[in-house]
């Protein structure tokens, strides 16, 4: 009777080598509802790939109404979003490139990262929530007017096993703020300065070929297109480089994620930012081609940098 009670309590105790140790080391909480953790799915993503994580935010297009964002570009609000695709960057070290156009935003991480295991849920929820996060921190460090309600991002994964699908992902994604920007300049020339209505400026421009809204631009509004914000027209990518200042020693150049505004489609980009495909050491980046949007983005994290070493 004696042993067959010892008997029963050690049976419920001991549906898990997990629960044993814990009944012997007191370390943990265990019940008999344990066995829901093995319902959970294993997610682990296949070795060896590019992990491309976007997240976008969702009904944007009110969002800016509800906040006035100005048309068809509103520099602040995109700065917003670089400063949320930086403080990703600078929490997941494994990233070797961010690229953000309109309300989205690509981070590409090293093939061979073990970041959480490369469980798929995990990097996925982290990513978007710390992007949406830093979304909210870095507003009013950009924006004139408090933000009214709470932005939302949705994220979703995708993977590419080669070099080559990972540059055509991206020049997809560069091509598509081509065509969208091309249009939407027109589109808000058209409707602000020649006081068409919406539906009058769609219908100008249904049917119309890049070289015919190129030509728009140039003709009635003596825009050359090429010649506007390259934030605007390329969209922004995000490398992790060792900042040089002007003819500062290169070993004492600090590392920083640095928003920089190419063509990523072309060859030319793959040459220049090696370190992106090859084996991952941060590039090179001299400060001396510095904007105005470039030095605050950075001068920004550079003072961090700094008053963390000071703490
Ligand atoms: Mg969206």
């Amino acid at each position: 009777m004696y042993f067959r009670a010892l008997n029963r309590i050690f049976t419920k105790f001991s549906f898990t080598n997990k629960c044993e140790t814990a009944l012997y080391t007191r370390s943990m909480a265990c019940s008999r509802y344990e066995y829901v953790k093995s319902y959970e799915q294993d997610d682990k993503i296949l070795p060896n790939v590019w992990i491309v994580i976007r997240v976008d935010g969702k009904k944007f297009h009110k969002f800016a109404n509800a906040h006035k964002f100005e048309k068809p570009n509103d520099e602040n609000a995109l700065n917003v979003m670089n400063a949320a695709g930086i403080a990703v960057m600078e929490e997941f070290r494994d990233i070797v490139l961010g690229y953000g156009q309109s309300d989205e935003y690509s981070f590409v991480f090293r093939k061979d990262t073990s970041a959480f295991k490369r469980r798929a849920a995990k990097l996925l929820s982290y990513v978007t929530s710390m992007f949406t996060s830093s979304y909210v921190l870095s507003w009013s460090q950009w924006m004139q007017r408090p933000l009214s309600y709470a932005p939302c991002f949705d994220g979703r994964i995708v993977l590419y096993p080669s070099d080559e699908n990972l540059r055509d992902y991206l020049s997809w994604r560069q091509a598509d703020v081509h065509v969208n920007n091309l249009y939407n300049t027109a589109f808000w020339k058209l409707v602000l300065e020649s006081g068409l209505t919406n539906q009058q400026a769609e219908e100008r421009l249904r049917g119309t070929l890049s070289s015919d809204k190129n030509e728009l631009l140039f003709q009635e509004f003596g825009i050359n297109y090429n010649t506007l914000p390259a934030m605007y027209r390329k969209g922004t990518i995000l490398l992790r480089k060792r900042v040089v200042i002007g003819s500062q020693d290169e070993q004492k150049g600090r590392q920083a994620i640095v928003p920089i505004h190419e063509d990523l489609i072309g060859n030319e980009f793959w040459k220049q930012h090696t370190e992106i495909l090859g084996k991952y050491v941060p590039g090179k980046y001299v400060v001396s081609s510095l904007n105005r949007h470039l030095e605050r983005q950075l001068a920004k994290q550079l003072e961090k940098e700094a008053t963390i070493a000071e703490i």
